[in-house]
């Protein structure tokens, strides 16, 4: 086994034996043959409709924290190679042994597609698609088993950033052509008595469908890790049984879903290996599946996890609980659409000093050590900065309380890691009021990775020239030090330090 996908690989070098994940070595295995038969497929079979949506599936399954359940990865693999013919099958693991700097370049881009895959099905399953997204996983794909040089590859990975940004934008089209515009709200942590169930993951088809499903039933909803944002949607604001967000990121889901009487749905990642005394009321959908938890298939009938939940019964008396730093309220609902406008009044506070600088501390959260420096990094920004968030690393400060400046909340959180297209949105549109670049703006990327849609979305970032972005906890393992160097050198990246010394140096100019 060998796996370096992901920011919590074993000593930042790789996984070997089996993924500090939980992923066991047979599965790495099966996740590996799926990803060697999707370059065969890109190579060899015609690019339609059906292939795509393998390739994308295929892909999806093998992120991390998605799918450990090997029944259900030999049928996406049995699949996928029936859909095609080669006498010369590609192998994944060739690429791990070719020229360090091929190996990372192409690692990049392969992660990079891995999370493409993620904000493309999210918005195929609400009917948006695009050629252009589509056609680039035949070619990323290609790429992979091709002889390349390092440039075409350097080229490559900022196209993946720039084809993901295409994916970044029709996700978001989709979430609010489907469910309307976020709007600003406040959501409680507080549980009510009676039935419930936790909704987690990303997928807001699936949160619509249950929410429809429920909505007679005596059985309150309440959202868990990204799928918070939610509470922000017109849409799903209807629901009045839509009660609040239960617990905080998914590093703490075992811990948090240990004791409760009630059952958890994921719709995507992150799923934690369920531990047994949950693993009764645990329900997977889509693509999530674990070994022995129930699955939802396409069908969607969500009756066993309601009668789950009515056969649990939830509390007997409402529980007050709170996020990590003592607050019982989070704020959500900043999109493009709000944060627009307020555009003028943010370039004016700006152009005044009465706003000094905008922070984005964003990204995912994660288990290792080291992320608490974004808690800290947050507490110790200044009250005249703006604090533009999203993804789920915000649970480690969206129960701090914060003032205002003269009406614009300090920190605004702008959604699920997708939601990261508002933030491009308003930054381009800041740029464009105060007649400068994306550069000379005083705004200061602190962002934390983990999985591979961050990846993607670094790749981004990267294509939109954002450069000094500090990233942390730790740097990619799957980068090079000659790679890591022309990042470096080319988009001044840096490896997040302390808090007070990232501050005073951001601050400094
Ligand atoms: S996904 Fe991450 S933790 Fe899991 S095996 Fe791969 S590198 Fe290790
Ligand atoms: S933001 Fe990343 S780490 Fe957090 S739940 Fe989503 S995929 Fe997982």
């Amino acid at each position: 086994m060998f796996c370096y996908q992901c920011e919590q690989t074993k000593c930042n070098k790789y996984c070997q034996d089996t993924g500090v994940c939980g992923k066991t070595e047979t599965t790495a295995e099966i996740q590996d043959k799926i990803i060697s038969s999707l370059v065969d497929l890109a190579n060899c079979a015609e690019r339609d409709e059906k292939n795509t949506l393998l390739i994308i599936n295929g892909l999806f399954v093998t992120l991390t924290n998605v799918n450990f359940d090997d029944l259900s990865l030999l049928r996406y693999l049995d699949i996928i190679k029936n859909s095609y013919y080669t006498d010369n099958p590609f192998d994944i693991k060739s690429l791990w042994n070719e020229n360090d700097d091929i190996r990372s370049l192409k690692s990049i881009i392969l992660f990079g597609i891995k999370g493409l895959s993620a904000f493309a099905y999210h918005a195929g399953k609400l009917n948006h698609k695009s050629e252009v997204v589509d056609s680039f996983f035949y070619e990323a794909l290609q790429a992979i088993s091709k002889k390349m040089s390092l440039n075409e590859l350097s080229a490559l990975v900022l196209k993946t950033g720039e084809v993901n940004l295409k994916a970044l934008e029709l996700l978001d089209r989709a979430n609010t052509a489907t469910y309307g515009h976020p709007i600003p709200t406040f959501v409680s942590t507080d549980i009510e008595a009676g039935p419930f169930i936790i909704i987690s993951g990303h997928d807001l088809r699936d949160m619509a469908l249950l929410l429809e499903q429920t909505k007679d039933k005596g059985v309150n909803i309440y959202t868990h890790g990204e799928m918070f944002p939610c509470h922000a949607y017109p849409e799903f604001k209807k629901y009045k049984h839509l009660k609040g967000n239960f617990g905080t990121s998914w590093r703490n889901q075992q811990k948090e879903f240990e004791n409760i009487p009630a059952p958890v749905l994921f719709t995507s990642n992150c799923m934690m290996p369920v531990l047994e005394s949950y693993a009764d009321r645990t329900f997977t959908t889509s693509l999530v599946s674990f070994p022995n938890v129930r699955y939802i298939d396409n069908k969607k009938d969500f009756s066993p996890i309601i009668d789950k939940a009515i056969e649990l019964g939830g509390y007997s008396t409402s529980q007050h609980r709170t996020g990590l730093n003592g607050g019982s309220t989070f704020a959500v609902g900043y999109g493009h659409n709000t944060v627009i406008l307020m555009a003028d009044k943010i370039a004016g506070l700006l152009k005044k000093s009465k706003i000094k600088h905008i922070f984005i501390v964003g990204g995912c959260d994660g288990a290792n050590v080291g992320r608490n420096y974004y808690t800290e990094f947050v507490k110790k920004i200044p009250d005249n900065s703006l604090i533009l968030t999203y993804a789920c690393g915000k649970y480690r400060f969206n129960d701090i309380f914060t003032e205002k400046i003269e009406d614009i909340p300090h920190i605004m959180d702008m959604g699920q890691c997708n939601d990261i297209f508002s933030v491009i949105k308003i930054v381009r549109e800041l740029a464009k009021k105060l007649d400068c670049s994306i550069a000379n703006l005083p705004v200061s990327f602190v962002i934390s990775w983990y999985e591979q849609k961050s990846i993607s979305i670094l790749l981004t970032l990267l294509y939109l020239g954002i450069q000094n972005i500090r990233l942390g906890p730790g740097m990619p393992a799957f980068v090079s030090p000659n790679i890591m160097r022309m990042l470096i050198n080319k988009f001044k990246i840096k490896p997040i330090s302390t808090p007070d010394e990232d501050l005073n140096s951001i601050l400094k100019g």
